[in-house]
């Protein structure tokens, strides 16, 4: 077995402000801008950008205790995770720690739209925050 992602679902990039960075993507690369949405769970806004089968994920923080928040604190805005969409992600994360893969969520957690997310801790990923992520059955 491996965990044969299909694709790189999305790409997450910690921003200070949505208002501020999504300008970028929508009138200079002209991306289309997809919505945008509150993970409590998470304490951050998301804001979707399409480019081919691939998104951007922009995460503004939305409060101090937000992991994005203290990623930008130490390390300022930039690239965050890469997020490889699979299919049975229960299965993937079993096999996934079997190989000694330390894991950050043993068992997947809400994501934005509804997909079942979990992240691969970077510690066993030569140090790349990876995220997991099974997107809900249309
Ligand atoms: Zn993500």
């Amino acid at each position: 077995m491996t965990v044969s992602p299909s694709k790189v679902g999305h790409i997450g990039i910690a921003v200070r402000s949505l208002e501020a960075s999504l300008p970028f993507y929508t009138d200079i690369l002209g991306l289309k801008w997809e919505g945008t949405e509150d993970v409590p769970s998470e304490q951050v806004r998301v804001a979707f950008l399409k480019v081919g089968e691939t998104r951007i994920e922009l995460l503004e923080p939305m409060s101090a205790e937000s992991a994005i928040a203290s990623f930008i604190a130490k390390r300022g805005e930039g690239i965050h995770h890469i997020a490889l969409d699979v299919e049975g992600i229960e299965e993937k994360l079993s096999y996934l720690g079997e190989q000694q893969i330390q894991l950050i969520h043993e068992q997947p957690k809400q994501g934005a739209h509804g997909a079942k997310v979990a992240f691969l801790h970077p510690k066993s990923t030569g140090s790349v925050l990876y995220e997991l992520c099974e997107s809900k059955p249309e």
